[in-house]
């Protein structure tokens, strides 16, 4: 199996696959997708549950979705996650939506089922499993404040908020017009009679260091939902200044080794974990979705760690 397939190759799927047993039915979309450590929870997770598929990369640039999505058909694949940048732009491909995923504006998993395209969301509940599994908190209890909020990500992690019904929201974003639209959508989650001053319950921020300080001492948990991190020569995705003992950072992001973010929130005392186990907790439920059983989030999370190299902070050794 290649490390990551092209449109061009979904093109000419039988010819490019022949040989390849069991077949590869599953696979994650993105563009860039080399990164992506969902092959190897999945393929450890399809192997030990004796489901006779694989998961495969896809490169697919935006212009080339709705292509592909049609080629994974013809295909006879059960389905897709979707990566950066696919998960807003996927939505009018859709021909049906579970109702959880659109609260949450974004899909990040594909069922194809009777020839029909119908997304899920399994970031927004795995952000939640994740909290609670990486600091024994449950986000109801939490301050929260998340970088990013106007992504698709992000998005699914403020609405997750929201109807977790979390202490204080703090949405913060670079390009601050875009988080007006959830912004409107969440207000009613947070009703006026409960805003305590001299800090608001739910509020918006630029991704500016001069609005973010007045927020620290009234946030517990700070999730990275920017892109930043993904590229070794990022800046973090805020000033590491800012960053307290009673902080828990939550960084999206993950890769090989830990992100400057958490780094820096270990320097300073506060507690922090990367985006894997994120990744592991969406791909359970992803799989869940598609096979309909239980996924084995051990095997899963054993795979992931393995392919990482690295272990979770605060993981048992
Ligand atoms: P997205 O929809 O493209 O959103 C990207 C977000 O990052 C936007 O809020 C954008 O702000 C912000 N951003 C991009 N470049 C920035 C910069 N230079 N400075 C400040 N902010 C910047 O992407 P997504 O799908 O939500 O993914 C976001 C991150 O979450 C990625 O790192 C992804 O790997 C991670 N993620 C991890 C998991 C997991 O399982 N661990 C799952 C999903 C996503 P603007 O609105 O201003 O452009």
């Amino acid at each position: 199996m290649k490390d990551v397939y092209t449109l061009e190759d979904l093109r000419n799927w039988k010819t490019v696959t022949a040989g390849i047993d069991p077949p590869i039915r599953l696979a994650v979309f993105g563009d860039p997708i080399g990164h992506s450590l969902s092959p190897q929870m999945h393929n450890a997770a399809l192997e030990a549950l004796k489901e006779p598929m694989q998961y495969c990369r896809l490169h697919i640039p935006v212009p080339d979705l709705e292509e592909a999505l049609h080629l994974l058909r013809d295909n006879d694949f059960l389905g897709t996650n979707l990566t950066i940048p696919h998960k807003l732009e996927v939505l009018p491909f859709l021909d049906d939506i579970d109702s959880a995923a659109e609260k949450l504006g974004a899909v990040n998993t594909v069922l194809i089922e009777d020839g029909q395209f119908i997304g899920f969301n399994t970031d927004g509940p795995g952000i939640a499993r994740t909290i609670r599994a990486e600091f024994d908190v449950d986000l109801s209890d939490l301050r929260v404040m998340i970088l990013g909020a106007a992504g698709g990500a992000g998005r699914a992690a403020a609405v997750q908020c929201a109807l977790e019904g979390v202490s204080r929201l703090v949405l913060v974003n670079r390009t601050l017009e875009k988080l007006e639209p959830i912004y409107q959508e969440l207000r009613p989650y947070f009703p006026e009679e409960r805003v305590s001053a001299p800090i608001k319950w739910f509020q918006v921020c630029p991704l500016e260091e001069v609005t973010l300080h007045r927020q620290m001492d009234h946030v517990d948990l700070i999730i990275n939902a920017t892109s930043l991190g993904m590229k070794r020569t990022d800046p973090p995705p805020l000033a590491t200044n800012l960053l307290q003992p009673h902080h828990l950072i939550y960084d999206m992001v993950y890769g090989k080794g830990k992100t400057k973010l958490i780094t820096a929130a270990i320097d300073a005392g506060a507690r922090a974990a990367s985006g894997l186990s994120m990744l592991l907790y969406q791909g359970a439920l992803s799989l869940e979705i598609w096979l309909q059983r239980d996924a084995p989030v051990p095997v899963m999370k054993d795979a992931l760690w393995r392919a990482a190299g690295f272990r979770l902070v605060g993981d048992p050794d």
